[in-house]
């Protein structure tokens, strides 16, 4: 702000606190905020009086102009928030990388849009939708939940130990759509032994 903007925020200032306001004081006041916007720091005076009865000080006026830069910013580089792709060759690093800082610096200045945060936080707490499990049937026994160890749909299946298995014969013969029969299985089983035998004696 200019030495004339920074009188006149002391006189505004002092409407609130009925200071006097002198020479010495503008220009003690402009060395602080001499690169401080004038109207963030009206409202950084605004603010201090809406909250303390406390005189206000260049300081003050400084770190609360700062401070709200940074959260706008923050508002609107924040995680998950689609910043704005910088205009320039991502390879061309110095060019990248002062895109990106001018880029921040309009976005502390609130000129790029602000997050929807109403919009936000009107979904906090909401189930996030799932897609129904059923409607994503897959092929093979991970298709089906498991009647033996009950893994569910796409999990597999699991021994006692909690440690993965080959899915479980009555899964094998659920997703078949056979009825899981004990007796069959060991006779499978068994022809399986039997043929492996008869194939090592060969
Ligand atoms: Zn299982």
């Amino acid at each position: 702000m200019t030495p004339s903007e920074t009188a006149e925020l002391l006189g505004f200032a002092a409407a609130f606190d009925r200071r006097t306001v002198g020479k010495a004081d503008v220009l003690a006041w402009q060395t602080i905020l001499g690169d401080i916007d004038y109207t963030a720091a009206r409202a950084a005076v605004t603010a201090h009086y809406g909250r303390e009865t406390r005189w206000i000080m260049p300081a003050d006026i400084r770190q609360h102009v700062l401070t709200q830069r940074a959260d706008t910013a923050a508002d609107i580089q924040g995680p998950g928030l689609p910043a704005a792709i910088p205009d320039a060759d991502p390879d061309d690093v110095p060019a990248y990388l002062a895109a990106v800082k001018e880029q921040r610096t309009r976005a502390a200045d609130g000129e790029l849009k602000r997050r929807p945060v109403a919009e936000l936080l009107a979904g906090v707490g909401h189930d996030i939708p799932r897609p129904e499990t059923a409607a994503v049937r897959r092929p093979g026994p991970l298709g089906v939940a498991c009647p033996t160890c009950h893994a569910p749909i796409g999990r597999p299946c699991r021994m006692h130990s909690g440690r993965e298995r080959a899915p479980h014969e009555a899964r094998e013969a659920a997703v078949h759509g056979r009825e899981h029969d004990p007796a069959a299985e060991e006779q499978r089983r068994k022809n399986a032994s039997r043929h492996l035998t008869e194939e090592t004696n060969a």
